[in-house]
């Protein structure tokens, strides 16, 4: 891991108060799980902690994004409340964590307004809405075929190839922050192929011996949590497909939309919104259940307003495509699209940052085990 000598912490060129009280109160927790270490089958946070003895904050921000907030250690430890040392480590993680994501977004201001103000997220999907709203009304073309017959082509490609393109700009700042801060070395293909296998199965949320995590059941083990994290995001990648292969159909071999329903982007579409709804929906339930105290409960309302705004994406999408045809498409279009822009540009001040520091975490992860062994 890094070393406070190598590694400049960027608390010190932001001055974040908050932020160096998370981490000296996560420092403290992780000291005294490193000398009981009874929870070290349980995720990645604990093998990553046993390889020292000293935690600098890169090696502190590191651990905060290996954990997936199951709750597990939290429920076995004997030094929870009401003992004297207090230990909460799902949440002392959880502070550690959303400073990170705070810090390291780009721009910086908005970082903090989404990670803060669900509500936020809430004003620009509205947002989203009217302006497309607005721009079908304006941009309706002459003719053209299903969508396109009210939004065409071009104007769809002029509003989403920005509200795509710039937020991965922004998450690739981001990124290299949080790179540098937890001491990152080059990346090989092996660290990368190691971390989406883990993300793949997401295998830290199966409580070591897939038992499953305590996030909504106590002290009572579930893979529900897993199993709607899953759908979510195998339901995501199908979505992305469908879109990926549907651009790739109109542009290299000029078959331009609708596509029927047994070609690729429905199938994909189809089956991803499906998945997708369903997840999404599950962990807005699941969160209902689980004690706001062991995770980050300032920003749950912003967390909880991502995750239904992730439904609502995956539900207009779903519901647009059974209205086919009838009078409600213009309005069921503008508000599916409206949704998916919002999204987009949320993207890297919302919860959904937590899949690509998470990667990044479990890349990083498997470089250091590499190192070690
Ligand atoms: S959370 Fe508690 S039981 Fe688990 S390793 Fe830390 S101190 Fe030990
Ligand atoms: S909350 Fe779960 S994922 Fe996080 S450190 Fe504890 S056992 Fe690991």
């Amino acid at each position: 891991m890094s070393s406070e000598a190598t590694t400049p912490s960027l608390l010190q060129f932001a001055g974040d108060a908050e932020g160096e009280a998370a981490i000296a109160e996560a420092r403290r927790q992780i000291e005294i799980c490193n000398a009981c270490r009874y929870c070290e089958g349980f995720c990645a946070v604990f093998p990553a902690m046993t390889r020292q003895k000293a935690f600098a904050d890169g090696d502190m921000i590191q651990l905060a994004n290996l954990c997936h907030n199951c709750r597990g250690c939290y429920y076995s430890c004997q030094y929870s409340a009401p003992h004297e040392f207090d230990l909460n480590v799902p949440a002392a993680l959880a502070a550690v964590r959303q400073d990170s994501w705070t810090r390291s977004a780009w721009p910086a201001a908005l970082g903090r307004v989404f990670h803060r103000h669900g509500v936020a997220v809430a004003a620009a999907l509205v947002a989203g809405f009217a302006v497309l709203l607005l721009l079908i009304q304006a941009l309706r073309p002459e003719a053209g075929q299903g969508f396109y017959a009210f939004l065409s082509h071009n104007a769809m490609v002029a509003i989403f190839l920005p509200a795509f393109l710039l937020p991965l700009a922004a998450l690739a700042v981001g990124l290299r922050r949080y790179w540098r801060e937890v001491g990152g070395a080059p990346l090989r293909g092996r660290h990368l192929a190691a971390a989406f296998k883990d993300a793949a199965v997401l295998r830290n949320l199966d409580g070591g011996q897939g038992q499953g995590c305590n996030f909504e059941k106590g002290d009572r083990y579930s893979n529900e949590r897993r199993f709607a994290h899953q759908a979510t995001l195998y339901g995501f990648l199908l979505c992305f497909a469908a879109t990926s292969v549907a651009t790739l159909m109109h542009y290299l071999f000029d078959m331009p939309a609708p596509y029927g329903l047994f070609s690729l982007p429905k199938l994909f579409g189809l089956s991803g919104g499906i998945l997708l709804c369903l997840g999404t929906l599950r962990l807005a339930m699941l969160k209902t259940r689980g004690a706001r105290a062991l995770g980050a409960p300032g920003v749950w309302g912003g967390e909880m307003a991502f995750v239904l705004l992730l439904f609502f994406v995956s539900l207009s999408g779903l519901v647009l495509y059974a209205a086919n045809s009838t009078t409600a498409v213009p309005w069921l279009l503008a508000l599916h699209l409206g949704s998916v822009l919002a999204f987009f540009l949320l993207t890297p001040y919302s919860k959904m940052v937590h899949g690509f520091y998470r990667l990044a975490a479990l890349a990083r992860e498997a470089q250091q085990r590499a190192a070690k062994s």
